[in-house]
């Protein structure tokens, strides 16, 4: 029988998530639920060097706003709790000491300026070996060259050791990834990694991800390239556990690119092209620093991540616009690309227009109405409802709306300076006070978009007037931009008070 799919995402809460870990997480996410398995949070706060004080609430602040859903976590719960390895702590000495006592990993004693000098004298060597390793352990303060009643003295007297991994000398290791195939790799090229520090009590990386990954019965680890050149010592950590049988599949994930494809996308990128490499806007809580984030941005949950399944991944079809469901079922693994994608800030906005054109309008409207709030105008439901079906084609970033639709809730106070001196001439003002009049005879319940333009064309006809001439001065003072829908949609829904009142404001101009 083959295991039941669990897969997980293990974020470190070095700061915000960037949007390549929002990735990671969806691809799981798609994974875990096209196979009916479980997705599972877990935490990977070790290193208390790197901690950042809020990264771990915005890690789930940003999935949740993804859609991205956890089965077990932090805030879920689940019976392989618990989900933040500084609370497994007790856990990880017993496995460090079982490969001790494998002779799978030795104590070390040596100090910080004693790997410095051991780094300085292989390099004025110009050795080819630069790690501490079989070729090298020899020479340096541990299990190897000490004896062990000395070994067995240290770590009693409270001496300071940290556990290294015995990497096994010159071995190819052959390990199989879901996306690369079979990958080999000789041991004299890998180093005896640290996977436990007495200084805090604490494994490193390494050595908590895998026992954590056995412990939670992970069938599969899907995870950024920047991990692959430590598959080999997780496989050898599995085969001196004797955890073959049951070792996850692995799957490394192309990078996300710049723009120009030159390198890793960075934060750096986001600033100097002016897009958001974060989900949510974030403050460095040291520095003060800010960063933008999609949502504050105006991008819609679903765009975003469809936007980054296809980083990537492809449908091996032209189809580009997929909701979560459909890539559910629509994801594989043979579909992920080796190399890296590349991300482009045009194509992010591309599919945030493509989802805000088919989004529903009181859907819309709740997302429209903190920015009124903003604003200052008291919301009308009814109002707002009716003026979505005319805007929404035209924006790109819910951030676009005030812009594009201020006109339907306020007065202009001013008038774009362009169109004023492309269209004002002398007679305007008068022409537009005339017509005012006549669309000030209409009935209340007749002043329809249909009624008010046959009016005003009426009337253009009677006076010998040029279209232009009236609609483009008439669109300017009753937008004050010049732009936005057709003319007379902004009169029926402004109405024909606010319609008279904006004209008869061109008294002053
Ligand atoms: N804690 C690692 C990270 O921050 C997890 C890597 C893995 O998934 O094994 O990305």
């Amino acid at each position: 029988m083959t295991p039941k799919v669990r897969v997980r995402f293990a974020p470190s809460p070095t700061g915000p998530l960037h949007m390549g870990g929002v990735r990671t997480a969806f691809f799981n996410y798609l994974f875990a639920k096209q196979h009916g398995g479980d997705f599972i949070l877990r935490i990977e706060d070790t290193d208390s060097k790197r901690f950042v004080k809020g990264a771990e609430d915005y890690i789930m602040d940003a999935l949740a706003w993804c859609g991205i859903r956890f089965d077990e976590g932090i805030r879920e719960g689940g019976k392989y709790g618990p989900y933040r390895q500084s609370e497994r702590k007790d856990i990880y000495l017993k496995y460090a000491m079982q490969l001790v006592e494998n002779k799978h990993a030795y104590y070390a004693f040596d100090t910080p300026d004693e790997l410095e000098e051991m780094r300085k004298r292989l390099e004025d060597e110009k050795s080819s070996v630069r790690q501490y390793n079989a070729l090298t352990r020899g020479y340096m303060k541990n299990a190897y060259t000490l004896p062990e009643s000395d070994v067995k003295a240290r770590v009693e007297a409270g001496e300071a050791y940290v556990i290294r991994f015995a990497m096994p000398e010159n071995e190819v290791v052959t390990m199989h990834d879901m996306i690369r195939g079979e990958i080999s790799v000789n041991t004299n090229d890998l180093d005896d990694k640290v996977i436990f520090k007495s200084a805090d009590g604490l494994p490193t990386y390494h050595l908590a991800n895998i026992v954590d990954d056995h412990l939670m019965d992970i069938s599969h680890v899907i995870r950024g390239e920047e991990w692959l050149p430590s598959l080999p010592l997780h496989v050898l950590l599995y085969r001196a556990f004797g955890w073959t049988d049951t070792m996850p599949e692995f799957a490394h994930l192309p990078l996300l690119l710049k723009p120009d494809g030159k390198g890793k996308l960075s934060k750096r990128d986001g600033d100097r092209l002016g897009f958001p490499v974060f989900p949510l806007a974030w403050t460095d809580p040291e520095t003060g620093e800010k960063s933008s984030g999609y949502r504050e941005s105006g991008y819609l949950p679903e765009a975003f991540v469809n936007m980054l399944a296809l980083l990537g991944w492809s449908p091996g079809t032209e189809q580009e616009i997929f909701s979560t469901d459909e890539l559910i079922q629509a994801f594989d693994m043979e579909n992920i690309s080796k190399a890296g994608a590349k991300f482009s800030a045009d194509k992010a906005k591309w599919f945030n227009q493509q989802y805000l054109k088919v989004c529903e309008d009181g859907k819309l409207a709740e997302m429209f109405k903190p920015i009124l709030l903003q604003n200052n105008i008291e919301i009308n439901d009814d109002y707002l409802i009716k003026v979505i079906p005319h805007i929404k084609e035209r924006i790109v970033l819910l951030t676009d709306f005030w812009e594009q639709a201020a006109f339907f809730f306020k007065t202009p106070v001013e008038y774009n300076q362009a169109s004023l001196n492309k269209h004002w001439k002398a007679d305007t003002t008068q022409t537009l006070l005339n017509l005012a009049e006549r669309l000030n005879n209409i009935p209340e319940n007749e002043f329809t978009a249909h009624h008010t333009e046959e009016v005003a064309k009426e009337f253009i006809t009677q006076n010998n007037l040029g279209m232009g001439k009236v609609f483009n001065p008439l669109r300017l003072v009753l937008t004050g931009t010049g732009g936005g829908p057709h003319l007379f949609d902004i009169v029926e829904l402004i109405g024909k008070s606010e319609t008279i009142l904006r004209i008869k404001q061109v008294r002053g101009l």
